[in-house]
């Protein structure tokens, strides 16, 4: 038996509950991993509120991410005790995740864990900085360079937000942050922001060209503030845009790529083959400072994580979630 978070779904209603589970109840793959860390992500608190229509079996265990040692495996590419990370591949979603004990999954989902993380720093950064690291490569492969002016970051206290706020300060870009909560510019601020905006200046439907202020943007809020934020890019510039917190539309103009030849980079995390995952993952340990993580991050036992779920979709929580599986 182990322990795991259960999404359920039947005529009394959605939940997620804490349960005992049996091994054999575990999904088919080729490798069992005993789950040492997890970590909520937006989609994680999306899956456990039921908020969104993330889970589409039931049941099923939540967590889009997990570090942990293999205790079984029929793959080639992996041995039992190595240690090993998964982000996304639908996992938490349609199959498995990890805010259990054990997981098991199809051994071409893992990679190996970074020799420069430990299990817990690995799932501190999690899908979010792994992400935000993909959005960091996807303006590098536009050609962005620290001169070419300010980069803005939306969704600054959430856990994308934070870390593309930690990285691209870090390679020495200016970065501007918008946030809903101006009460942590001094959080921000030790994260590397030079400069912090309130969010409600970009919420709201705006003009289709405004003011070129940014270079470049990370965007994890979608919506009317992608679409504005689109309309202050500079000539030339790009927007990574990787999230939905505000919400999944766009109603912007087409002006900012027509006329100023703005880019609109799509960047998803969830299906990316494993080079893309390996070069990012080398990225984020080459990139990032230690002493950040304990900046960003809180630990949560495994058994609080469906209440913490919940204050993330309220917007309550700061920085990243990592939960502590095994206990
Ligand atoms: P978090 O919940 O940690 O952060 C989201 C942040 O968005 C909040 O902290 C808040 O920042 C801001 N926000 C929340 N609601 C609104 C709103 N109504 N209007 C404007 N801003 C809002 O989530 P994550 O950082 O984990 O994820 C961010 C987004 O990126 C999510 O939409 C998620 O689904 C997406 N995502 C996509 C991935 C992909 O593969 N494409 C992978 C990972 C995440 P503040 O308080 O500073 O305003």
């Amino acid at each position: 038996m182990f322990q795991a978070i259960l999404i359920e779904k039947d005529e009394q209603g959605y939940r997620a509950v804490l349960k005992d589970v049996r091994a054999d109840q575990l999904p088919e793959g080729d490798v069992t991993v005993k789950v040492e860390y997890s970590t909520l992500n937006y989609k994680d608190g999306l899956a456990i509120t039921g908020k969104a229509p993330v889970v589409r079996s039931f049941p099923m265990v939540p967590g889009i991410d997990f570090a942990g040692t293999v205790q079984a495996s029929a793959h080639p590419g992996f041995k039992v005790g190595e240690k090993v990370i998964l982000n996304g591949w639908g996992v938490g979603e349609v199959h498995w995740g990890g805010l259990a004990q054990r997981a098991r999954v199809k051994g071409d989902w893992l990679i190996a864990l970074p020799e420069a993380f430990t299990a817990r720093q690995a799932m501190s950064i999690g899908t979010a900085g792994y992400t935000a690291m993909l959005c960091v490569i996807a303006l590098e492969r536009h050609g962005l360079k620290p001169a070419d002016g300010d980069v803005l970051v939306t969704g600054a206290n959430g856990g994308v937000g934070s870390f593309a706020i930690a990285l691209l300060s870090q390679l020495g870009y200016r970065i501007v942050a918008s946030t809903g909560r101006v009460e942590e510019t001094d959080y921000l601020k030790r994260l590397g922001a030079a400069e912090v905006i309130d969010r409600a200046t970009l919420s709201s439907a705006g003009k289709p060209l405004q003011k070129e202020r940014w270079a470049a943007a990370v965007d994890t809020v979608g919506s009317h503030t992608l679409a504005n934020v689109c309309a202050g890019i500079r000539y030339g510039g790009a927007v990574a845009a990787c999230g939905m917190a505000q919400g999944l539309d766009l109603p912007g103009s087409v002006a900012p790529f027509i006329l100023r030849n703005v880019s609109l980079l799509g960047v998803d995390s969830v299906m990316r083959t494993t080079q893309d995952r390996v070069t990012a993952w080398q990225r984020l340990a080459s990139d990032l400072r230690g002493p950040l993580l304990d900046e960003i991050v809180r630990e949560v036992p495994l058994q609080d994580a469906i209440d913490v779920a919940q204050s993330l979709m309220r917007g309550e929580v700061r920085g990243r979630v990592v939960v502590n599986v095994a206990g």
